[in-house]
């Protein structure tokens, strides 16, 4: 099974995209979690991303379609992956079309987590108060949620398109949240059958 997620910071798709993993036992494939174990690391990807990822901004689409393909060619993901984090903007998104035409596959489903933008906001001051991330800093919050409705959105319109977007309700619980996925993959599979 081959699932994207896809939403707002703070919609909780780092949460039950490792649910997903867990369950259906394929990795849980997060470019934010990528590039923040390389900046602990510090490796030289480590010490390019890190003022990007501090200022909230988005991290050069070569690199990051790269670091992907490389992640998506390991031996783990040949059962599927869920993607979280990635695409973000168009490009990645054609990029990441083509990279799986490329080895004959493609994705299951899209899911889709739809958040107002105070909640959001909200539920970041949070987290920010929790984990001390620093891209969790007010500036950085905004910037990051401006980049969100700048150049995501146009990705979740490109997926909508293809009649693979599963909405979610991402203000309910996590478990209400994952029990909507539940049931999507359920019917996914019911077709499949
Ligand atoms: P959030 O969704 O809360 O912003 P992530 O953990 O997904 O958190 O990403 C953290 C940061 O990592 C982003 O702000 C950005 O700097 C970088 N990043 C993650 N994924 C991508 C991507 N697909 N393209 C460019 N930069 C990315």
């Amino acid at each position: 099974m081959n699932v994207l997620v896809l939403g707002p910071q703070g919609a909780g798709k780092g949460t039950q995209a490792a649910r997903i993993a867990v369950d259906f036992e394929i990795p849980h494939v997060s470019t934010g979690d990528m590039f923040r174990a390389a900046i602990a690391a510090g490796t030289a990807l480590g010490r390019r991303v890190e003022p990007i990822l501090s200022a909230g901004e988005l991290v050069p689409d070569a690199l990051t379609v790269e670091l992907i393909r490389e992640r998506l060619a390991e031996p783990d993901a040949g059962a599927g992956f869920v993607l979280d984090g990635f695409p973000r903007t168009l490009s990645q998104a054609d990029a990441l079309d083509e990279m799986l035409d490329q080895i004959d596959r493609s994705l299951d489903m899209v899911l889709f987590f739809d958040l107002p933008d105070d909640v959001a906001i909200e539920r970041l001051a949070g987290r920010a108060a929790e984990e001390g991330r620093a891209d969790d800093e007010p500036e950085a919050i905004a910037r990051r949620l401006a980049i969100y409705h700048e150049q995501t959105e146009p990705v979740v319109e490109h997926y909508r398109a293809t009649g693979l977007l599963v909405p979610l309700h991402a203000e309910r619980t996590v478990d209400e949240v994952y029990a909507e996925i539940s049931d999507a993959i359920a019917q996914l599979e019911a077709r499949h059958a």
